[in-house]
């Protein structure tokens, strides 16, 4: 793909689009971000601020600093019951350039690579950078894709399958035997599956766990793992992810990125060294306030729109169908968005940008307050909507 064709993303155009009106002095509710909004934690901040006054900044290995790779395998090993070592971890540059980095690494020009819709809505766009050819599997029924669809799908130049669970838009989760089931029909076909995974720590429902596609042996060879810091850890500025894949795409892995960028930031993985050497106090830490502010999102949308929506098992997001706010028909989703961002300062991502129309995400990851006088600003504009349809039809009648 050339890259004057790229466009930019969705959710980066509206996050960008809110800052712009936040610059001007305007109150703007964010729901369109996925940035853990919340103090990076106290070990973090100790850790990066020993660094500062060493004063001392060399380049980082290309492949990561080895305490961190260390780190970083044994958290997974720990938390996902994988059996990685250090020579299987990349530290990268947030977990998206992981993926950009496995997508160079693995594709061949023209080789398809199998999206589940609703997909994270970067994939199409690296998976053509990296001279693939992304192909949408769309669920029979609901919104999780099941491995009936994904058997259909497949073709003879299916090359690379991505996973995403726990899913960004939906926050829908796979079992055990759900992944499975895709594990062996990609190791049936040999497709490699990248599993973005940089929600395993952001499951909030004991009856729907977190499972790693790391955690079956059997595919070990055929399984590469996006994590990051951003979303587990609230370390999004920071820019830390890991890619981890067997050890001969590694090296491919460390060319590419020694090409490329170097290495990640020295300063950025002291932080992310605080983190994985607590993880377990780190994630819960973040982990506890996305689950209060879940629960508020819930709360407070289900008693101004009387929809009965579900708390979302696991990330950032509510993925609600347009028709529980109760706008009218003719108003399509991408329309409700543009209205909402620009006359009620509320910014949040039509389903389309995901593969799926009709739905719209509003991420939770933003303070309280803005939860609360976000969700009244939406009501307000949704009745404002209806006035001015009605007034509309009594024109045009
Ligand atoms: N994968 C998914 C599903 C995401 O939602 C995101 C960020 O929103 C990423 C990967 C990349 O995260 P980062 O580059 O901040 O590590």
């Amino acid at each position: 793909m050339k890259s004057s064709n790229l466009q930019e993303s969705a959710t980066v155009a509206i996050h960008n689009l809110a800052q712009e009106k936040m610059k001007l002095a305007q109150k703007v509710y964010n729901f369109s971000a996925g940035d853990p909004c919340i103090k990076n934690h106290d070990l973090v901040i100790e850790r990066v601020m020993k660094l500062v006054e060493l004063g001392y900044s060399p380049y980082a290995p290309v492949a990561g600093l080895k305490q961190l790779r260390d780190l970083a395998s044994s958290w997974l090993n720990q938390t996902c019951k994988s059996n990685f070592s250090v020579e299987n971890v990349v530290v990268t540059s947030g977990g998206k350039f992981a993926l950009y980095l496995l997508l160079c690494a693995l594709l061949r020009p023209k080789d398809e690579v199998l999206l589940l819709a609703p997909y994270w809505v970067s994939y199409p766009a690296m998976v053509e950078l990296a001279g693939g050819v992304a192909k949408i599997v769309h669920a029979k029924k609901g919104l999780k894709v099941g491995v009936e669809e994904i058997a259909k799908a497949i073709s003879a130049t299916s090359k690379i399958l991505i996973i995403n669970s726990a899913n960004n838009p939906t926050g829908e989760i796979y079992s055990q035997e759900e992944l499975e089931a895709i594990l062996e029909l990609a190791h049936q076909h040999q497709l490699h599956v990248i599993s973005d995974e940089v929600y395993s720590g952001l499951a909030y429902e004991k009856d729907h766990p977190f499972i790693s596609c790391a955690s079956f042996p059997k595919y070990r060879e055929q399984v590469s793992i996006v994590q990051s810091c951003s979303k587990n850890f609230a370390l999004s500025g920071w820019r830390i992810g890991l890619a981890v894949a067997p050890v001969k795409l590694v090296t491919k892995i460390c060319s590419l990125q020694g090409q490329t960028i170097t290495a990640a930031s020295l300063a950025s993985q002291e932080a992310a060294i605080a983190a994985l050497e607590n993880y377990a106090e780190v994630n819960l830490y973040v982990k506890r306030e996305m689950q209060k502010r879940r629960d508020l999102f819930i709360q407070e949308f289900n008693l101004h729109f009387n929809a009965g929506i579900r708390a979302p098992k696991s990330a950032l997001y509510a993925f609600i169908p347009q028709s529980a706010f109760g706008t009218p028909q003719s108003i399509n989703g991408v329309a409700f968005c543009s209205k909402l961002l620009q006359d009620y300062n509320a910014a949040v991502v039509p389903g389309c940008a995901f593969g799926v129309q009709d739905y719209v995400r509003l991420s939770f990851a933003c303070p309280e307050s803005d939860i609360v006088d976000g969700l009244k600003a939406i009501k307000r504009a949704t009745q404002e909507i209806w006035q001015l349809e009605k007034s509309l039809q009594v024109i045009k009648g």
